[in-house]
């Protein structure tokens, strides 16, 4: 391969010794306990992932807590999962439960395997993208704090991956979670018409519309926006900073159940929309806490074993989901997407 000064190095440099040896040859895992996994490969050597919670913005102080401990426990093999999770590689199994000791010491929480909820997946918000509706890591951070016995404990039916995106571009897998917190805007781009003839290509504006709501202002040397085809993605803000899109007062957040990656079971699912509307309220987001906590409590008293929220929706059917969660059903609830009416159900046996 030729070298090169940019990108990362190849991945495979970084692993763990046994894992080298054992590449693609691993016969089975266990979960030892939460946050404790054992992989055995055909060889019969073994390697432990001791999983740890982590808040995902980092300070340069932490990460480096974190290289400490596993030059101390694991010849400093560590990763991130793609949900912020770090997990230590242990070769030792000695080393566990002293790696755990000084994990727990420092207040990080271990946990969030098998039948845990796994560590929250989000984007940026408002420290540092120029799209968000709402925040990510504030609402993370309040929506954690009360569902944090999940993660240490494996008490629910089934793995339980919750995300948050601030916006419909959706950096942060809401498409493909259990429980997707998203955030909405609800007010169309407002156009400044000096300022985007100045710095903006017209062309590049009008065609990063997906619903061809922008049409050329020749006269201004600016654009116009046909407000009742707008659906607020804020695409347009992304390719011209004189479409300005976030509004204080109507931005909010959107509740989406039942996504999920795995095939196992079932197929992959993409995820759907249960509560429309709900304010930013920080710092706290007392109403997103909430919504989040019922639906995993609900989800979790009325699933079977192994069941993840999407498969349970699908199995007890959506006016049934509707009614145990208490969540209204209303218009806003109906895909008026013109290519959506073949997914809509129409049979005679269709009662609501
Ligand atoms: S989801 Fe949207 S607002 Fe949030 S980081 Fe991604 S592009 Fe930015
Ligand atoms: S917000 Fe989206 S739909 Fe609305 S004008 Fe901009 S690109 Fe088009």
């Amino acid at each position: 391969m030729p070298r090169t000064d940019f990108g990362p190095p190849h991945y495979g440099e970084m692993l763990p010794p046994v894992i080298k040896r054992n590449y693609g040859k691993w016969a089975y895992h266990e979960i030892l306990k939460p946050g404790v996994l054992k992989h055995v490969a055909e060889s019969g050597e073994e390697v432990y992932t001791v999983r740890v919670g982590s808040a995902r913005l980092l300070s340069t102080d932490t990460i480096r807590e974190i290289c400490e401990l596993a030059d101390k426990y694991c010849d400093g093999y560590v990763r991130f999962t793609s949900r912020h999770n770090i997990e230590f590689l242990l070769s030792n199994k000695e080393n566990i439960e002293p790696l755990i000791a000084e994990v727990k010491a420092k207040g990080w929480p271990v946990g969030g395997t098998g039948t845990c909820l796994s560590n929250m997946v989000h984007t940026q918000g408002w420290i540092h993208c120029h799209t968000p509706a709402t925040d990510a890591s504030g609402i993370v951070k309040a929506v954690m704090d009360e569902l944090y016995s999940y993660f240490e404990e494996a008490k629910l039916p089934a793995k339980l991956r919750i995300a948050l995106a601030c916006c419909l571009n959706m950096c942060g897998a809401v498409h493909c979670s259990d429980i997707a917190i998203l955030g909405i805007h609800r007010t169309p781009p407002r156009v400044n018409h000096e300022m985007l003839a100045k710095v903006s290509e017209i062309p590049t504006v009008v065609a990063s519309c997906p619903t061809g709501a922008i049409r050329p202002n020749p006269k201004l040397k600016s654009v116009d926006v046909i407000e009742e085809r707008c659906m607020y993605c804020g695409n347009c803000y992304t390719m011209s900073p004189a479409m300005e899109i976030m509004d204080p007062e109507n931005d909010g957040i959107s509740i989406w159940v039942g996504g999920k990656v795995s095939n196992a079971r079932s197929a992959p699912m993409f995820s759907r929309l249960a509560i429309p509307y709900l304010p930013n309220n920080p710092p706290r987001w007392p109403e997103v806490v909430e919504a989040v906590k019922h639906l995993v409590e609900v989800w979790a008293t009325h699933a079977r074993k192994g069941e993840r929220m999407g498969e349970w929706i699908e199995r007890i059917g959506w006016e049934s989901f509707f009614k145990l969660t208490g969540i209204p059903f209303t218009d806003k609830h109906i895909d008026d997407f013109i290519f959506s009416v073949p997914t809509f159900r129409t049979t005679v046996q269709f009662r609501w």
